[in-house]
């Protein structure tokens, strides 16, 4: 295993500033997988493409959405798909508690002081 030292990629004979560079270079892109460290670096690689979901639901409107990390889809998925649980006095609806808190503490307020001055407006714009 001459070449694992190296900073010429064998395959390709592409040059690297270092070894490190030139290894993850080869698990990457020709998916040479030598020894257990390589195995680590391939699992860590291809964990990162597998962090990529798409929203279950098949009725969804954004499934075609790519969202990065399950804590993005949870998110949406809460935020769409289930029972929007938090009512707002004026009449605002939402299934996640973070919107509903910032929608009490910013929207809402807005909402109030612009319908002093301007009663013609529609809490569904601003929602
Ligand atoms: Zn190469
Ligand atoms: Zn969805
Ligand atoms: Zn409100």
């Amino acid at each position: 295993m001459a070449e694992k030292n190296s900073r010429t990629c064998d395959i390709c004979n592409k040059q690297f500033a270092n070894t490190s560079a030139c290894r993850l270079h080869r698990v990457k892109s020709h998916r040479m997988v030598d020894d257990i460290t390589d195995k680590r670096l391939f699992d860590r690689t291809s964990e990162k493409a597998r962090l990529i979901y798409h929203c279950p639901n098949e009725k969804c409107l954004e499934r075609a959405v790519k969202f990065e990390g399950m804590r993005n889809l949870r998110q949406h998925y809460v935020r769409v798909h289930t029972e929007k649980k938090h009512t707002c006095e004026c009449g605002y609806r939402t299934a996640l508690q973070k919107d509903f808190i910032y929608h009490q503490r910013v929207r809402c307020q807005l909402l109030k002081l612009q319908a002093t001055d301007e009663p013609i407006i529609h809490h569904s714009d601003f929602a």
